[in-house]
Order: structure tokens, then sequence, then C-alpha cells
């Protein structure tokens, strides 16, 4: 079932988990936080996909920083590797186990700690679901500054740990911009608290962000503060049917200029994301059953001003369709009608692992060039049992390319890989946009950063987790990371 070809040796230097390790576990966290039974482990040791699967022996599931300090010390000193989890919706194989890693999980660490119904400041676990999170803060007036697909899943810590785009990244930005603080816990124990509220704070440098985007290499993140916007009173959204991807891009430019501050996504999906996704996934709906363009746009407005909004919105998509930019367009009437639109936009993930295996890119192009990929990969595979699909988050430049096969195939990925990182690093793109480097891509740095880059990197990861025992095998190539083994 796994895809074989992204597995690699077993880093010998790694001690075999023993029954003393199991006993100090449990004195540590109690009988019932060491999972043990391989029924139990075999959520832990696969990911969302299906596609890259472990072996561990135990997973972890402490409640406390102080536990988590204590578990990192241990494997330190055992020489125990350790994949930290959260969600387990990570795309690129970041949260299983390569081999038999222990498995230590955030999910115990679920507590929100305070609002600040003022500010906006949340100070949160790292296991907290990012769901609740939004109803937590929804219930003060305020909203998450990240949305994503996997939002019932996900946790802050693994949103925080993978630096998760998402689809309101366009109007809220980064996660790097929304953290205000961190927790966490180095592979020696050491805890770097540096979980302050603070809007400006230039006291040295800024080491949580570091951690950010670190995907568990550097550090066990244990709680965060998160900057929240206020939540908008008025959200409207527009579904276009647009006929090709040069008129998608004259849109964007128009939603930028007409919506201005309002705009919050700018989501596009081609024909065939539309028709998988309505043939994989009951309750969705299309919202232009009459339409047959080649390309879809959902287009939101988050404002204060329900009227004012939809007037703003109604305007500019009488503008593009009287201009012949949209062939035909629907303005949700109600937030039944929004929710059926994002979830036919949010399902397309889904819906492709119900169709199968799938080969998934995440990569950050000039916009002018993202579907030119999705065709040629189309060109490319001609022949071989795939399909070609091509999605995302057209107002960040983030194309989500996928290749659905009906079975993991080598012969499949290596008419992808490497040409796809290749053409992306053609155009100075990004092979990792929001998802992150994981197992996947952990050869692959170097078509986006330079050798100086990464070598800074494996020096700040040798730095932090010296005996490199924090999610081996992920992010950085081995050969960057050769000469920092101890
Ligand atoms: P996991 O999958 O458990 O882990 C991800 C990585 O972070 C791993 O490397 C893990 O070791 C590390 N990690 C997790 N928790 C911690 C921690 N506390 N401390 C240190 N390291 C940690 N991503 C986007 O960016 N944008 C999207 O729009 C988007 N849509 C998605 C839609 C669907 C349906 C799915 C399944 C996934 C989507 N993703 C998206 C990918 C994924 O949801 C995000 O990457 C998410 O942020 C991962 O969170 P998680 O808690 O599941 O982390």
């Amino acid at each position: 079932r796994a895809a074989s070809s992204y597995t690699v040796p077993r880093d010998p230097r790694f001690a075999q988990l023993e029954q003393q390790d199991l006993d100090y576990f449990r004195s540590v966290i109690g009988d019932t936080g060491v999972l043990t039974d391989p029924d139990a482990l075999q959520t832990y040791s696969i990911d969302w996909m299906g596609k890259y699967e472990g072996k561990c022996s135990v997973a972890l599931r402490p409640k406390s920083t102080e536990q988590v300090s204590k578990i990192l010390a241990h494997c330190n000193k055992r020489l125990l590797a350790v994949v930290p989890q959260g969600g387990n919706t990570g795309l690129v194989g970041g949260s299983t186990p390569v081999h038999d890693e222990v498995v230590l999980s955030t999910a115990g660490l679920n507590r929100v700690l305070s609002f600040d119904a003022v500010s906006g400041a949340l100070v949160c676990e790292a296991g907290c679901v990012l769901e609740q999170l939004d109803a937590h803060v929804g219930g003060h007036g305020f909203t998450m500054p990240l949305d994503l697909g996997a939002k019932g899943s996900c946790h802050i810590g693994g949103n925080l740990a993978t630096n998760a785009g998402g689809l309101r990244l366009l109007r809220y930005g980064s996660l790097h911009g929304s953290v205000l603080g961190l927790e966490a816990v180095l592979a020696n124990g050491t805890v770097l608290d540096l979980l302050t509220t603070l809007r400006k704070d230039n006291t040295g440098y800024d080491l949580k962000q570091l951690l950010v985007g670190s995907e568990g290499t550097l550090g066990v993140i244990t709680a965060a503060a998160i900057q929240c916007p206020p939540r908008p009173a008025a959200v409207h959204v527009a579904y276009l049917a647009v006929p090709s991807f040069a008129t998608v891009q004259q849109v964007f430019v128009r939603a930028r200029r007409r919506l201005g501050e309002i705009l919050s996504a700018f989501e596009f999906l081609d024909r065939g994301s539309l028709e998988l996704t309505l043939a994989e996934l009951d309750g969705v709906r299309d919202p232009l059953p009459s339409s047959a363009e080649p390309f879809y746009l959902v287009v939101e407005t988050s404002g204060s001003n329900a009227e004012h909004d939809y007037a703003k919105l109604e305007a500019f998509l009488e503008e593009v369709m009287e201009e012949g930019l949209v062939a035909d367009g629907t303005l949700a009437q109600d937030s039944t009608q929004v929710a059926g639109i994002w979830g036919l936009r949010e399902g397309i993930s889904v819906a492709l692992r119900h169709a199968g295996p799938v080969y998934k890119y995440d990569l950050s192009l000039p916009v002018g060039k993202m579907y030119e990929l999705v065709e040629e990969t189309r060109a490319r595979v001609a022949g071989l049992p795939c399909r070609v699909f091509g999605y995302g988050h057209l107002g960040d430049g983030n194309l989500h390319l996928n290749v659905s096969t009906p079975r993991y195939d080598d012969a499949v990925q290596a008419r992808l890989e490497p040409w796809i990182y290749e053409w992306t690093a053609a155009q100075r793109g990004s092979v990792s946009a929001e998802h992150g480097m994981g197992r996947m891509k952990a050869e692959c740095i170097g078509y986006s950063k330079p050798a100086a880059a990464v070598d800074v990197m494996a020096q700040i990861k040798a730095l932090l987790d010296p005996n490199l025992i924090l999610n081996p095998y992920k992010v950085l190539p081995r050969a960057a990371l050769a000469g920092n083994v101890p």
C-alpha cells in the first residue's frame, strides 16, 4: 500500500526500544499514555493518504510540557529516534515513522490556556484542534487566522510546525505573522518558554520563528500564542466559471482592484477537480450545474458591512460577466450556500484520496505559469494510467498538482520526479509552498534553496538536536546532515 520509493535505510546509530524504556515512559505518563497495542499503533504509523507507513512499537501521549521534556531527555540519552505527531493530516509523510521511531503525539496537550478578548491573543496547548479553537475564539467574536480542509483534525502545533497556509492566507498572512509566542521542548529536554503575547518584542533573535515550519526536526512545540483577528461580520462567496486560465488571471487582477481589503480568498479548480469531487463525495453539489467551463473560482469577501460588501461583490461579478471574463457565476445567498461552495473546494483533497493513490505536488509558481505545468504534466504521463488535476490557492501563487493513479507505482513516480521539481526550479518557484518537505521531499530542498542556506539549516539542526533524534529522515538531505552526525 505505502509508496516504496521514499524509503531510506534505518540509521544504525539509533537504539532499539527496550522494556526499560517502556517502564520509564509509564513512570512518567502512566499506563494509558503509553500505547503498544499493534491495532492502536496502526493509526500512528500510517499517514492520512495511506502513502507513508512506518512500524513504531510505541506511541506516547503526554499531557504536560514537563512530561514531554522528560520523554525527550530520556530518548536523547538512549538515542531513541522520535517523530512528533499532531493530527496526522500532513501530506508529505512528515508525521509518521519511517522505521521504528517513537511516536510522540500531542493529542493529550489539548487545553486552551487563555484568551484575551481585548487583544485577541489566544494561548493554548499544541494539541488543540484548529476547528475547536476557531469555535472557542468565535464565542468571543474572533476567528483563527488560518483555515484549511483538515481543520477538524489538524492541531495548532502541527499547523505551526508545517507553517500551514490554507484558504485565508491571502487575508491574514502566514503563521509567521500571526504567532505571538511559542513554548517548545528541545531534543535534550530543555523547555524553551517563549510563550509571550506581545505584539512587539525585539529582544535578540526571534527563536520562535525557527520552530515555525521546522516540521518536528528542531523541537516539539507544546504551546502557542496566536493573534486572532476579529470575526468578520459579513462573509460572501461567489463561484465563477471561467473560459481559460489566462482569463482566470485577469479575474484575479480585477478582484483585487474592485474588492480591495475585503477580498479574503481567491481559489481555483479545474474542471477535472470539480467532476472528481462531485463523483466521489456524497452531499457535494455543483453550484453551476449547467456550466461546462474548464476553470472555476471561489472568491470570498470578509468584511463588516453585509449590504456594502454584497453590493461590491455583485458589482464585481456583473463587470467580469459583462466583459466576458466570466462565463457564468453565482453568489451564495445564505450561510448554507457559502458552506456548500467551500465544501466543494475543501472536498477536492478528500475526493482525491477516495479515488485512490495520489502523487501530490504543492508548488509556488508565478501565477501565469501555474496551469502550464498541469498541462505539461498531462502530456508527460500520457500512456500511463494517470489522471492529472490542478487546483489551489491562486491568490497566493500556490498550485496543488495532483496525479491520481490506480496504485503507487515507481514508474509513474519516475516520470514525475525530479522533472516537476526541475520545472519548478527553472521558474524560481518553491517545491513546497505550504505542505513542507517531510519525508517526500527531504532530498529535494536544493531545487529551491542554495547549498549555503541548506548548510546553515543543517548546522542549526545539529545545534538544537546534536544527536539528530528528532524526526530523522525528514526535511533535510542526508548528505547535508552527514557532516553533523555525532
Ligand atoms: P501532523 O500531520 O501530525 O504533522 C505535520 C508535521 O509537523 C510533521 O513533520 C510532524 O512531525 C510535525 N509536528 C506536528 N505537531 C508538532 C509539534 N507539536 N511540534 C513539532 N512538530 C510537530 N496544509 C496547508 O498548508 N494548507 C491547506 O490548505 C491544507 N489543506 C489540507 C486539506 C486536507 C484535507 C488535508 C488532509 C491536509 C491539508 N493540509 C493543508 C496539510 C495539513 O493539514 C497541514 O500541514 C497541517 O498543518 C498539519 O497539522 P497536523 O496537526 O495534522 O500535523
